[in-house]
């Protein structure tokens, strides 16, 4: 009750001098739990310690104003923040004169920071994971250290907030009920088209991230994998320069390979396949089937009668199947 009064005193008060925020960012001792605050717009908020624990914390994907409460109040309260890139995490701890210490925790020094951490969290100090942007984990690192936790007993709790995968797909105006996020495909051209090959007949729009310097050789690889499937190019969301373009994949290819803009942050977002192609999938399957159990020229005529279609096109088929089964192609 004490906080909430305090709360409400410090927003019917309105704007408080920067001095208080300064004052805010003098904690810095994670033993002191007495002078926990976040701050905003000047108006100086206290945050209780949470309780021991994990805390995966959601941050802006580009608009600093993108932030729940619960996260900062978790942010001010913990005794540790974890974060990828500390001089990308203080810009948001500055931001809401949080200072709490920032230690990294990143791909390249995991392996000797995740026992550190969870050490931390066996003395039951409080967590916070971030990571530069969005939420942690997706695409990002965290995995292990929340297997590791969940498997030591300690207390994991989420704090759900931006990721560019949700933005994109609510802006893209595509299919929503049901998605794929394949994250971010291989950098190298052979792999990245097995991938895509892969992806061909997932019945759900599919939702990808990529960098600029990447965007136009894998809408290449997309428009010959996937054909002209309606697709969005989600740029720079809830940034100064957001844009959404939309077109179909070929179309965008050939946009993008003439030099359309690529700077910042790309999330591509691409409608599911059309029915016929979940079909053509539906042959795939039916012929495998038949031919673990039948001749080739049995289960061509089984699939040729059950589908409706030519015994030239389902032989043809056969072939290109036992082809790419004995070359590993999926
Ligand atoms: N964990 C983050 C999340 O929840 O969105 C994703 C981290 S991943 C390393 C970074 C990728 O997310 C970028 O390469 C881009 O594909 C996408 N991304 C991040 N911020 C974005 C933004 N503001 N607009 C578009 N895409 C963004």
């Amino acid at each position: 009750m004490k906080k909430k009064g305090n709360l409400a005193l410090l927003w019917r008060t309105g704007r408080l001098s920067a001095r208080l925020a300064l004052m805010a960012s003098d904690k810095t001792s994670p033993t002191d739990v007495s002078a926990r605050y976040f701050a905003i717009n000047g108006a100086q908020i206290e945050a209780k310690r949470p309780r021991g624990g994990l805390y995966l914390v959601a941050t802006p994907i580009g608009n600093l104003g993108d932030i729940t409460l619960r996260a900062l109040e978790v942010l001010a309260g913990a005794d540790v923040i974890a974060c990828e890139d500390t001089r990308v995490t203080r810009r948001l701890t500055e931001r809401y004169g949080i200072a709490t210490p920032l230690t990294p925790y990143h791909e390249h020094n995991a392996a000797e920071a995740r026992p550190r951490l969870l050490k931390r969290l066996s003395n039951c100090e409080a967590v916070a994971l971030v990571s530069d942007a969005g939420t942690p984990l997706i695409s990002d690192p965290g995995f292990k250290l929340v297997r590791a936790a969940r498997e030591a007993g300690y207390a994991v709790n989420a704090l759900p907030g931006p990721s560019a995968l949700l933005a994109a797909l609510s802006v893209a105006g595509l299919p929503t009920d049901r998605f794929f996020f394949e994250g971010f495909l291989p950098p190298k051209q052979a792999a990245r088209q097995k991938r895509i090959a892969a992806l061909v007949a997932i019945p759900a729009t599919l939702v990808l991230y990529e960098s600029g310097t990447r965007l136009a050789a894998t809408l290449a690889d997309l428009a010959t994998g996937l054909g002209p499937r309606a697709a969005a190019i989600c740029r720079e969301l809830t940034k100064l320069h957001e844009e959404v373009r939309r077109d179909d994949l070929v179309s965008l290819a050939r946009a993008y390979a003439d030099g359309g803009e690529t700077r910042g942050e790309i999330v591509i977002v691409v409608a599911p396949p059309a029915e016929q192609e979940t079909q053509a999938d539906d042959v795939d399957a039916m012929l495998r089937q038949a031919l673990a159990r039948v001749s080739v020229k049995d289960a061509v005529g089984e699939v040729a009668l059950a589908t409706g279609r030519s015994r030239r096109e389902v032989y043809q088929r056969a072939l290109e199947l036992s082809r790419d089964d004995s070359d590993g192609t999926p």
